[in-house]
């Protein structure tokens, strides 16, 4: 549909932004829900971001999803963040409102749905092997918490990283979570998370994480979940899916991520449906 001058504005900041496939996405519900609204690709280097954010609002629009380099410092230039933000200390969305910047993590609401799609609503009694310590396993392990994960064991190539989540999150709600330099010596893990950038194509693609699995301690009901998403099946769902395991990309975690931010700017809830979720798969196959 075309665009009128009261068009509501929305778009994705990082540096590089052409591989993102948001546009894509928030272009879907734009024409799906017929509004008189745009998303657009943003690319903004690393000292432009914060100028750029002063400056929106003012030539209308309504927020925007960052990604890296900018997720710090979206934080840093929230004035006020909601709950998953402020627990994880990671920001992926920023809502302008009346001159307020508010930052929220969507990451959470995101990785819930696609453990939701994939029929795992709950983790009440589980425990919880997470690969990864970075910004995305912070709303990784905080969904984990909501989740009632009984136990979480993180896994980092930098364990002082993982410490320091451990800190963050140990003891919300009844978690316990702890860094482990292995799986050899854990009980039964009822799901396996790669939330690290291993697997990514073209980017380390020689180092995914597969010896870090022992596989006597996986249940046959074991479930692997990858947050990356390109490509994907990554080698490590592959392997688990060899072993007769279920698994989990990380397209849904994307799509869920995209619901309450579309909501906050473009004031419609939009849906996750199977259309969507093809309309993208054949934007990453092409
Ligand atoms: P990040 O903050 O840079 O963290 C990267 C993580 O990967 C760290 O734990 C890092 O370990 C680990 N890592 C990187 N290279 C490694 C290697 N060669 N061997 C072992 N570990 C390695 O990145 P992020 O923001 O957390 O993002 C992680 C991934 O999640 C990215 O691929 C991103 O695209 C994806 N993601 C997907 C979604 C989605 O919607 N599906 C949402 C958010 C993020 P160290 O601590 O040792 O450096």
């Amino acid at each position: 549909m075309s665009l009128t001058g009261n068009a509501k504005l929305a778009g994705i900041a990082g540096w590089p932004v052409g591989h993102s496939l948001s546009p894509r996405l928030h272009a879907y519900w734009i024409a799906e829900h017929k509004l008189d609204a745009a998303y657009v690709p943003l690319p903004v280097r690393r000292e432009d971001f914060a100028p750029a954010v002063a400056l929106l609002p003012k030539l209308g629009f309504r927020g925007l999803n960052v990604t890296i380099p900018h997720k710090e410092a979206a934080f840093a230039l929230a004035t006020e963040h909601d709950e998953a933000a402020t627990a994880t200390g990671a920001v992926n969305t920023l809502v302008f409102e009346d001159g307020r910047i508010i930052g929220k993590n969507t990451d959470v609401i995101g990785f819930i749905g696609m453990l939701r799609d994939a029929g795992i609503t709950t983790l009440a009694g589980k425990n919880v092997l997470v690969h990864g310590a970075g910004g995305a396993a912070r709303a990784v392990i905080f969904a984990l918490t909501e989740m009632s994960a009984a136990q979480i064991w993180i896994l980092n190539r930098t364990p002082s990283r993982a410490e320091e989540l451990a800190k963050l999150f140990s003891g919300r709600g009844n978690t316990r979570v702890e860094v482990v330099a292995n799986n050899m010596a854990l009980g039964m893990i009822g799901l396996v998370v790669n939330a690290t950038s291993v697997g990514t194509a073209s980017r380390n693609s020689d180092v995914a994480p597969a010896p870090f699995f022992h596989y006597d301690t996986l249940a046959d009901e074991t479930a692997f979940a990858d947050i990356v998403y390109r490509p994907l099946e990554t080698h490590f769902l592959a392997m688990a899916r060899s072993t007769g395991l279920k698994t989990i990309d990380g397209l849904g975690m994307l799509l869920h991520q995209a619901v309450p931010a579309f909501a906050a700017w473009f004031g419609v809830e939009p849906k996750v449906t199977p259309a969507l979720r093809a309309h993208l798969l054949a934007a990453l196959e092409g």
